[in-house]
C-alpha cells in the first residue's frame, strides 16, 4: 500500500504542476483551481491513500458506490464532489452529503435536490451541467435550456448556484476542446448577467484535455485517469 500512496501523490504532483504551468501561462493563479481527483470504479483503498498525503477533493460518477466510499471513509477528511448522471428520485442519497453537485441538468432534478436540502443545515451548492455540442446521448441540458434552469434554480431554496459545469465530446486532439471550454464561459458570462450574481465556478477539463480547459478559464478540473490509472469496467 505504501508503494500505491506513493504512486497516486507523485501522479498527482506531476497533476498539479502541469496545472499550474497552464494557469500561469494563461495569466491565472493555481491557487483558483480545484483539481478534483475522481476516483469511480477505483477502490474506497486508493481514495484513502491519497487523502492521507493531503489531498481532499475526490469525484464520483454513481450514488450507490459513492455512499458506500463515504461509510468506509468516514473518518477522512473527504470534500466530495458528486460528477455523474444523476436521478431525481435519488436525489435524497446525494443532497448535503457532497460538497458540489456538478451535474444538476433538469428542472426536477433542481427541485427534488432543493426539497432534500431544505431539511438540512447546509446550502446544496450545485453547478448546471450544459451538453453543449448537443450530443444526444450525453447528459446535461441544451444551451437553449440553460437561461429557464438558471432562472428557476436562482428561486429555489435549499439549493445555491455557483456555476457550470460540462464535458466536451471526445477528442483525440485536446485542442479541439478549446471552442466548448470558452463556450461554457461565455455562458457562464451570460447567465450571471442574466440572474445579477456572480458564479465563480466552471468544472470542465479531465484527463486529456484539461490544460486548454484551465486555458479558458477552469476553477474545478475533473481528473481520473492521469491520477489512479485505467479504471476497471463497470460490473
Ligand atoms: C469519469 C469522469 C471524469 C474523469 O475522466 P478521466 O478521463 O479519467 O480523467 C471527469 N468527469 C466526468 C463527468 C466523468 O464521468
Amino acid at each position: 500500500m505504501i508503494d500505491r500512496k506513493n504512486e497516486l501523490a507523485e501522479r498527482t504532483t506531476l497533476v498539479r504542476e502541469e496545472l499550474a504551468e497552464a494557469a500561469k501561462k494563461a495569466g491565472r493563479t493555481p491557487d483558483d483551481i480545484t483539481l478534483v481527483a475522481v476516483s469511480k470504479l477505483h477502490p474506497a483503498s486508493d481514495i484513502r491513500a491519497l487523502a492521507e498525503t493531503g489531498h481532499v477533493d475526490f469525484g464520483e460518477n454513481y450514488v450507490q458506490e459513492a455512499v458506500d466510499k463515504q461509510k468506509t471513509l468516514a473518518d477522512l477528511k473527504v470534500n466530495w464532489h458528486f460528477i455523474g448522471g444523476l436521478q431525481s428520485n435519488k436525489a435524497k442519497f446525494v443532497a448535503g452529503k457532497f460538497g458540489l453537485v456538478h451535474s444538476v441538468d433538469s428542472l426536477k432534478l433542481a427541485q427534488a435536490l432543493s426539497r432534500k436540502a431544505l431539511g438540512q443545515e447546509t446550502v446544496q451548492d450545485i453547478l448546471i451541467q450544459v451538453n453543449i455540442a448537443g450530443e444526444v446521448q450525453k447528459s446535461g441540458i441544451v444551451v437553449e435550456e440553460l437561461p429557464s434552469l438558471a432562472e428557476a434554480v436562482m428561486e429555489m431554496e435549499g439549493i445555491r448556484l455557483v456555476g457550470l459545469m460540462t464535458l466536451p465530446p471526445f477528442f483525440d486532439e485536446p485542442e479541439r476542446a478549446r471552442p466548448v471550454f470558452s463556450r461554457l464561459r461565455e455562458l457562464k458570462d451570460m447567465v450571471e448577467s442574466q440572474v445579477g450574481a456572480r458564479l465563480p465556478h466552471l468544472s470542465m477539463g479531465m484527463t486529456g484535455d484539461f490544460i486548454p480547459a484551465v486555458e479558458e478559464g477552469a476553477t474545478l478540473v475533473r481528473i481520473g485517469t492521469r491520477i489512479f490509472g485505467v479504471r476497471p469496467p463497470k460490473v
